[in-house]
């Protein structure tokens, strides 16, 4: 089994713009998407745009600017949310739930009294998504 970095993934499809996303943010380094499945109200992914497979490979320069983007994300999803705590995933090779390979980042809110759906078994409309993303972008 390969465990190298294979720029032919989706991530790198939707940095290109050869794929839609609900974006909500974007600089020079990441862009930050709202997740299709999401775990819950939300769920949004922080994606670098340098290409690494995921935390074991990835320059700690480029993650350490990184981290600072997830921060401020984490910062916005939470407050324009209205969420009560935030979980923050990451996921390092099948074994451990990795299904796209190319670094990223789970925002996920979290809802006292609520439950989170399981990973990858909510779809949830693209009027649904559109809105939220519309609702978070104005705090970024
Ligand atoms: P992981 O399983 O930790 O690698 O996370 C990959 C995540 O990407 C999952 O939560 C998927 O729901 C999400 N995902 C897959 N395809 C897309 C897409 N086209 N747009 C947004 N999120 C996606």
């Amino acid at each position: 089994m390969s465990t190298s970095y294979d720029q032919n993934n989706i991530f790198t499809k939707i940095i290109a713009g050869d794929l839609p996303s609900h974006k909500i943010y974007e600089d020079d380094v990441c862009i930050s998407i709202l997740d299709i499945m999401p775990e819950s109200r939300g769920h949004v992914l922080v994606i670098p745009k340098k290409g690494a497979r995921n935390l074991i490979d990835v320059d700690p320069n480029d993650l350490a600017e990184l981290m600072k983007r997830v921060q401020k994300i984490a910062v916005a999803v939470k407050i324009s949310m209205n969420a009560d705590g935030l979980l923050l995933r990451q996921a390092n090779e099948e074994v451990a739930g990795q299904t796209v390979y190319h670094l990223h980042f789970h925002l996920i809110p979290c809802y006292a009294g609520k439950r989170r759906s399981r990973h990858g078994s909510v779809e949830v409309s693209n009027e649904d998504l559109a809105e939220i993303a519309d609702h978070i972008k104005k705090l970024l």
